[in-house]
């Protein structure tokens, strides 16, 4: 979805219609937007939005399920500090502001026929949820599809019971991994002890023809990045998504530049092809 600049920078009201608790500090919220903007609002997975609170500001907030075209969409939020703690006190039925959607997205049409190998660190589950569902949808298109995610301990993993189905699929494979285990991997998930890097040493995701698209903690990407390579996915091959402070989220007040690039609206997700020698992108 293309938006002209006014729209782009002018919030819609929407409601909260479902909370759902993930963690202890994250929450999936369901919103409707209001005001007949539902029917018009598509996104590609790996899109953001820019969510207000009423008197708090706003944040940047990955779109967490896949385009509905029923107006509602999902996002799955921590909370950190100000403005993710006034929404964390809004209560079903309550309003709030969406900007967006904003940012470019994974390209999935340039994937088909390709194996695409999903990584998630911690919160970055969020838009490749996003991106699972949407490929899932589509499932004739592609090869074999793989999600791996690594979260800190059992008790962080987000979406488990969804985890839980998708594990039973025969049509995808799920690698779960924990950095440490202090009690048993929740609702019956086969879970291993170690980091992300680690795990994908050990897993035969064929790398012939594989897409590899990775959100996670900034500290993750160098050597999950070094990994697929070293199988032999090439850097245009491997999409990151880029986290950066952002205010206007539009490409007008600088404050996501990483080089020439503005993660708000170059990205967030980028080959990484597009970021090798661009100074501080990783
Ligand atoms: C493209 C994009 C997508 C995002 N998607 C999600 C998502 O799906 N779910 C989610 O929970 N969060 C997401 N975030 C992060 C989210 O925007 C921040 O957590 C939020 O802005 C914090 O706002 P706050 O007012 O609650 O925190 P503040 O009160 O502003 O800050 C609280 C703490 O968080 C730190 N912080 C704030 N913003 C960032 C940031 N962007 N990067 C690193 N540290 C930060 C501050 O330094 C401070 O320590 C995303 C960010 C970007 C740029």
């Amino acid at each position: 979805m293309t938006l002209s600049r006014d729209q782009s920078l002018l919030p819609v009201p929407a409601r909260v219609r479902g909370v759902r608790e993930l963690s202890a500090d994250t929450t999936l919220y369901l919103l409707s937007m209001e005001g007949g903007e539902g029917e018009r609002f598509d996104f590609t997975p790996g899109q953001f939005v820019q969510l207000s609170v009423p008197a708090g500001g706003e944040a940047p907030v990955s779109l967490a399920g896949p385009p509905r075209g029923d107006g509602c969409l999902e996002l799955c939020v921590r909370r950190v500090g100000h403005v993710t703690g006034m929404l964390h006190r809004i209560l079903p039925g309550g309003r709030v502001g969406v900007r967006g959607p904003l940012g470019n997205g994974f390209p999935l049409n340039e994937w088909t026929g390709r194996n695409i190998l999903l990584i998630a660190g911690g919160l970055g589950i969020a838009p490749l949820r996003s991106l699972l569902y949407a490929l899932l949808m589509r499932r004739g298109e592609f090869g074999e599809i793989t999600l791996m995610y690594g979260a800190r301990e059992p008790a962080a993993i987000l979406f488990k019971e969804e985890l839980a189905d998708l594990s039973s699929r025969r049509d995808m494979h799920l690698f779960l991994t924990v950095d440490f285990a202090t009690e048993e991997a929740p609702g019956g998930l086969t879970c291993n002890t170690g980091l992300l890097p680690t795990l994908l040493r050990g897993v035969n995701f064929g790398t012939a023809d594989t897409v590899a698209a990775l959100c996670g903690p900034p500290p993750l990407y160098r050597c999950v990045v070094a990994e697929l390579q070293g199988a032999g996915i090439p850097a245009e091959r491997i999409y990151l998504s880029l986290e950066r402070r952002m205010k206007c989220g539009v490409g007008l007040c600088c404050h996501c530049a990483v080089g020439d690039l503005f993660c708000c609206s170059d990205g967030p997700v980028f080959r990484y092809s597009d970021l090798q020698g661009v100074s501080g992108a990783l």
